[in-house]
């Protein structure tokens, strides 16, 4: 191990989730891969070992650690060649209950979402028709009586169809009527074991990588008043730290595939014999491995400095988001290198290359697209005029 490396956060919890990794090998991944099918056995091992319930605190069943603690959990979950995407959102969307929620929800969903017995891994945002513009999203709740009635389309709603429980944002006031376009939104906590088949509908939809997202379409659906979190129309500020959190843990996982990708490129470049001579003893292969290194590193700081902020409960929004950038991109870049370094092979799905290829490439683009990022920093860091 190297000395950077043997100064890494949080030792112990890095070489458990390494050892419950190696249960879990390519093999495994690659037969999931083929029939898009959801990696169960690799969730309840994660659940039965604690992993995913370490935002949770301690009073109510979990083991109250912060957010770098999650970010160690899910880089080693990405070095390992797995994926922590089927069930990393089971760790960080329960932050709104936590943050926002009445004592009582606390109580009814914290220790279920501790156990693993109440899945909640569903947040529903995005839609088809506003895309990234959220204030412009038309799912509505309207109250009737002790219920909200919801109607409206969602996209991209990963784990739906695993999940017991979804964290919904919706509009309670329309854009229009709102101070603000950013108020009249409202956050609902959706229990989809009663809601589908009762107005809810969940579509899958196929991608490149082995996801689990779908569509949702909400007809009528009623869901209990007391499911609100919060204060009717408050809605989009109870999610965005939440957000923030989702940010710096995606980027966690980028810094884990980037590692995968440079220690899988090292050791078949000291391997691979081609001209009489190992390929990594020339610098044309040598050298984008290192690069690869610096940009992994580099990005790895911006990711733990925006997961001690958030830690401390201080502001974050522009760390959070330089990091997911920085660390997508830099992910990227190592993907696109192991590939070309393994030649032929890295389109072989043995290898797992291709695999990971595909699914680091989804991180430019979700939870957050990086022309937004970028429009965040122009415009709220730099102060330049607003394009939008
Ligand atoms: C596999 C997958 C899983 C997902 N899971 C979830 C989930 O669980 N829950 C959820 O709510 N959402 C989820 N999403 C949605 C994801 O957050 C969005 O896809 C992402 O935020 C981009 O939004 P969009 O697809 O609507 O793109 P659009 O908003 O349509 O944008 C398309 C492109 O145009 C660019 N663009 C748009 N406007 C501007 C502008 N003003 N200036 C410059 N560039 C601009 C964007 O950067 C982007 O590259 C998921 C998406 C995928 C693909």
């Amino acid at each position: 191990m190297s000395e950077a490396e043997s100064s890494q956060t949080f030792p112990e919890i890095r070489e458990s989730v390494r050892k419950l990794c190696a249960e879990f090998p390519g093999t495994y991944w690659q037969k999931l891969d083929r029939e898009r099918e959801y990696p169960k056995e690799f969730v309840q091992a994660l659940t039965d070992a604690g992993f995913l319930s370490v935002l949770i605190p301690e009073e109510y069943g979990g083991s109250g650690l912060g957010v770098a603690a999650a970010a160690a959990v899910l880089e080693e979950i990405h070095r390992s060649g797995c994926n922590g995407g089927a069930c990393h959102a089971q760790m960080y969307t329960m932050g709104v209950i936590l943050r926002h929620g009445s004592e009582a929800q606390k109580r009814k969903y914290l220790p279920g979402i501790a156990s693993g017995e109440l899945r909640l891994q569903a947040f529903g945002v995005t839609e088809p028709t506003s895309g990234t513009d959220t204030t412009r999203l038309r799912t509505f709740a309207k109250r009737d009586g002790d219920h909200y009635v919801v109607n409206g389309q969602k996209i991209w709603i990963s784990r739906a169809e695993h999940s017991d429980l979804m964290v919904l944002l919706c509009r309670t006031t329309p854009r229009e009527e709102a101070k603000k376009p950013s108020d009249g939104m409202s956050v609902l906590i959706v229990d989809m074991r009663e809601a589908v088949g009762n107005g809810l509908t969940i579509r899958p939809i196929r991608t490149m990588l082995n996801h689990a997202t779908t569509e949702l379409f909400l007809d009528n659906v009623r869901v209990p008043a007391e499911n609100l979190i919060g204060k009717e129309g408050n809605g989009f500020k109870y999610v965005l730290d939440g957000m923030n959190a989702e940010r710096i843990l995606i980027a966690a996982e980028c810094i884990g595939d980037g590692r995968f990708f440079i220690d899988r490129a090292s050791a078949y470049a000291k391997d691979r014999e081609v001209f009489g001579r190992p390929i990594g003893s020339n610098q044309a292969v040598q050298f984008p491995i290192a690069r690869a290194h610096v940009q992994i590193t580099a990005a790895n700081m911006m990711v733990q400095h925006a997961a001690n902020l958030f830690d401390a409960a201080l502001p974050c929004g522009s760390e959070a988001n330089m990091a997911k950038m920085v660390a997508s991109e830099a992910s990227w870049y190592a993907a696109d290198m192991c590939v070309q370094t393994h030649g032929g092979f890295g389109f072989a799905e043995e290898f797992d290359i291709e695999r990971k290829f595909r699914e680091t490439r989804l991180y430019q683009v979700a939870p957050i697209s990086t022309n937004l990022i970028l429009s965040h920093v122009a415009t709220h860091v730099l102060g330049l005029p607003k394009s939008f």
